[in-house]
């Protein structure tokens, strides 16, 4: 493939969630045509695709068809098999490439992956045995946090071990083996930063963010993070030093901790769009959604220029989609909604995004920034 795919161009993506259906949009604006991969039919994704095809991912002659079909394949889905990619990048390329999707699947390899990059991580140990866990605990102290290595997310797979008693059950539940067992970082904030990277090893990097949880799912992103400016400089070191150490093309998420002394642990990575930079869709230039099509595409990565401080909502389950009309009429507030099909509780089914103007975000309290929303 040339450097710059030309227009017209069709981008392969694997999965046809919101992230795949955002990545969709912004590979439309540039001029290019996406075609969907993904299990179920009628996604999020394939609702504005130019084409799409419904099979499972180890299906071999779909995904044969499939790379003859497109240009470039990337993923939006994280739990894409590894030997998906494996099977298509004989026949296409594919960015990111299976080296990040395979690291990113795996706790322990992601851990081990931070500490190569020189990443602060905190203290772990794998766990393979119920042994294991009781050493672990003896050497971390308790409270720990049990977690799966692998198909983790949104906080599912994990528990929160507070007494030597509850390793056991905690243990036998969490499936599948091994586990990681963390020490229980006492943060003040999660930060996180996302980088794009291209073909040529250009990485820009944007401004990083706080996220608060309800219910282990992200809730809000407050962008830009209130931390101290060498803070805000280091989370986005961190996650350009990491897509540089991956040599990914494409876009990188990093989570971390921060803790008071100002220290941040990097805790997990997503070697794609996430939704902690959904807010740099509309406060930014360009957002991540845009300069992910673009590095997967070979084109030039601009700085993201970001024109407005933000927060972002997550519209998550039946309860909080009612209040699309309020927020359709919020004047302000960017409104994005995924086409799911059902409202299931725990699924996200949009997100809101309140613009302010550069620099109010500090002077303003969290009740009236929150009020819109
Ligand atoms: P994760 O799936 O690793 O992103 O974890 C989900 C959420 O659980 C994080 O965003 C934190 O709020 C919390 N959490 C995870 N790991 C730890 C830890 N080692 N110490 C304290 N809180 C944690």
């Amino acid at each position: 493939m040339t450097a710059m795919l030309p227009p017209g161009s069709t981008i392969g993506i694997l999965g046809g969630g919101q992230l795949g259906r955002m990545s969709a949009l912004a590979a439309a604006a540039l001029g290019y045509r996406c075609h969907i991969y993904a299990p179920e039919d009628n996604s999020p994704g394939m609702q504005v695709a130019a084409a799409r095809t419904v099979a499972p991912y180890t299906d071999a002659a779909a995904l044969a068809r499939f790379a003859a079909a497109v240009d470039v394949v990337t993923f939006e889905f994280e739990n894409v098999p590894a030997a998906t990619l494996d099977a298509l990048a004989p026949l296409v390329p594919c960015r990111p490439g299976v080296a990040a999707l395979r690291i990113g699947q795996d706790r322990i390899a992601e851990k081990r992956f931070f500490e190569q990059a020189g990443i602060p991580v905190g203290p772990w140990r794998a766990v393979h045995s119920l042994e294991d866990l009781q050493a672990g605990i003896a050497e971390l102290g308790l409270p720990a946090v049990l977690k799966t290595t692998r198909m983790g997310y949104d906080g599912r797979g994990q528990a929160v071990l507070r007494r030597p008693e509850e390793a056991a059950e905690a243990f036998e539940r969490l499936a599948p083996h091994p586990l990681i067992l963390e020490a229980f970082i006492p943060f003040a904030k999660e930060v996180s930063a996302i980088a794009a990277r291209g073909v040529d090893g250009t990485v820009v990097t944007f401004d990083a963010v706080e996220n608060r949880h309800a219910h282990h799912i992200l809730d809000l992103t407050f962008a830009p993070a209130l931390v101290a400016e060498s803070v805000a400089h280091q989370a986005r070191a961190h996650v350009a030093a990491l897509a540089t150490a991956l040599e990914l093309v494409g876009v990188l998420a990093l989570e971390m901790f921060l803790l008071p002394d100002g220290t941040l642990l990097a805790n997990e990575m997503a070697p794609r769009p996430h939704n902690s930079g959904h807010w740099t869709m509309d406060a930014c230039r360009h957002g991540q959604f845009e300069l992910h099509m673009r590095a997967v595409a070979g084109l030039p990565l601009p700085e993201p220029g970001r024109h407005a401080d933000s927060v972002m909502k997550n519209l998550v389950g039946p309860e909080s989609f009612a209040a699309w009309p309020r927020l359709a009429a919020a004047p302000d507030v960017a409104l994005h909604l995924y086409g799911k099909a059902e409202a299931r509780p725990g699924r996200k089914l949009g997100h809101a995004t309140r613009l302010l103007p550069c620099g109010t975000l500090a002077n303003t309290s969290e009740p009236d920034l929150l009020a819109p929303l």
